[in-house]
């Protein structure tokens, strides 16, 4: 992509209305604009950002063996009242009328409509388990939407839900969730820390919520500080078995971990030594639930079971915030410049920054090695403005792609390039046919 035909609406100074850095970085660099309360369209760059994230998150749903669907975002409210939450979810919930009458809401979740899809398709305990999800904007009429996409009314969100015969099925159903979201975190290069959880409106028998930690994250949290010991960006698991799963889950549950909600400040004394008590803030990106027969037995979801009686299907819900993520993210990687995205999440993975625009030399050098990058797969991103180096270097740490190539003629007289990385802010001088194979 050149820069001269992208649109990309970098403000100039900083947005009075952002409190936090992500808020700030993603108004800056043009990746959302807000249209009304907790409501934002994407632009071009934060979309990718956000498209990316939802496709890790999906190829980890899909390998922990969920399948995907997509419910609408409006509902009728008589699903609703069958199960209690009509009344129950309050002020959040967008409510709306049709023509005829009817009542209707913008989802804010989806646990009632699924669990009435899945009654109806399915004949017999031999069905199960399932595991189905969509990836689809929520309301939330939120009291203080706020810090941008991280408290938005409309919102992107994961959710799965699980069906199951036992309850020791429906665990490992949700165990299987559990470390699918540790791997969907490592691979969008980020710690989510797994906490004990309240299970709150959506109610329940077992909860966790995964928190990224960040200054400015809404929940105080208290952990045992060898958690950052584990090994959390090498994940392998094989999902069938049972055993490995639950042990899995144990490994990373077993250490002290508690937001400020469940927080039991003996407990946190008596089971972690003094030095490795850790305390700070997190912002919560995903939050999954094991249920038991509490939505399927109002909604009346039973099976044949293999004795001819019925039984009342074991269900969990699975919530990854999507659109959360791209600020969750900046929370946690950025600097006084700019955002520092992670490689597998990053708008582009290169920004060609063309120091002398107009030079019959540096335009050469710059296409080709453009057009090579094109032609190989790598996302570039090429500043062929006619601006001033200062600027662009400053436009190309603010939005903050992991690699920068730099061309310029004092380089050129030497056959080079100078190649920077965001992250370390380490340079290399690179010849300039050896460019392309770098990130090729
Ligand atoms: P919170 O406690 O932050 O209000 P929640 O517990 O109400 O969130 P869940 O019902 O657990 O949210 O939703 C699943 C996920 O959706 C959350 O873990 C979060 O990442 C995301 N999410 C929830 N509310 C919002 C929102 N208003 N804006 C953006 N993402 C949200
Ligand atoms: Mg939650």
């Amino acid at each position: 992509m050149r820069l001269s035909q992208y649109f990309m609406p970098v403000l100039r100074d900083d947005p009075k209305e952002a409190e936090i850095a992500s808020h700030r970085l993603m108004l800056r660099t043009g990746m959302v604009r807000q249209e009304a309360a907790g409501s934002y369209s994407w632009l071009p760059m934060g979309f990718r950002v956000l498209k990316k994230i939802e496709q890790i998150v999906r190829e980890e749903q899909n390998r922990a063996g969920a399948l995907e669907v997509l419910m609408p975002t409006l509902q009728s409210a008589d699903l609703w009242r069958k199960s209690g939450r009509y009344d129950d979810y309050g002020k959040e919930m967008l409510r709306i009328k049709d023509r005829q009458d009817r009542d209707l809401l913008y989802g804010p979740t989806n646990e009632e409509m699924i669990t009435d899809i899945f009654r109806s398709g399915i004949q017999s305990y031999k069905d199960m388990p399932r595991n189905l999800y969509h990836i689809q904007w929520k309301f939330r009429d939120e009291v203080r939407p706020r810090f941008g996409v991280m408290r938005g009314r409309e919102f992107l969100m994961k959710d799965a839900y699980s069906f199951d015969v036992t309850r020791e099925a429906g665990q490992h159903a949700y165990n299987k969730m559990f470390v699918s979201y540790l791997k969907t975190f490592a691979r969008l290069g980020i710690k989510a820390v797994p906490m004990r959880a309240d299970t709150g409106p959506i109610g329940g028998d077992d909860s966790h919520e995964f928190l990224v930690l960040a200054d400015t994250g809404e929940s105080g949290v208290f952990f045992d500080g060898a958690l950052h010991d584990l090994d959390w960006s090498t994940i392998e698991i094989d999902y069938d078995n049972v055993e490995a799963v639950a042990n899995m889950v144990s490994e990373y549950t077993s250490k002290y971990a508690a937001t400020d909600e469940k927080h039991d400040q003996s407990e946190f004394e008596k089971r972690v030594p003094e030095g490795k008590r850790l305390s700070g803030r997190g912002i919560e990106v995903g939050h999954i639930f094991f249920f038991g027969d509490k939505y399927s037995k109002p909604l009346g979801c039973e099976v044949q079971g293999p004795d001819g009686k019925k039984i009342t299907v074991q269900s969990g819900s699975y919530g990854i915030g999507v659109s959360r993520l791209v600020g969750g993210i900046i929370e946690a990687s950025h600097d006084k410049d700019g955002i520092i995205w992670p490689e597998s999440v990053a708008p582009f993975h290169v920004g060609l920054i063309n120091l002398k625009v107009g030079d019959a030399e540096a335009d050469a050098a710059c296409e080709k090695i453009y057009k090579a990058l094109e032609a190989k797969g790598v996302e570039v991103l090429y500043d062929d403005r006619n601006q001033p180096g200062g600027a662009k270097f400053a436009a190309m740490d603010l939005i903050g792609l992991p690699w920068q190539v730099i061309i310029g003629p004092r380089g050129l007289k030497d056959g080079i390039a100078e190649v920077k990385n965001r992250k370390t802010g380490a340079r290399e001088n690179v010849a300039l046919d050896q460019i392309v194979g770098r990130f090729a």
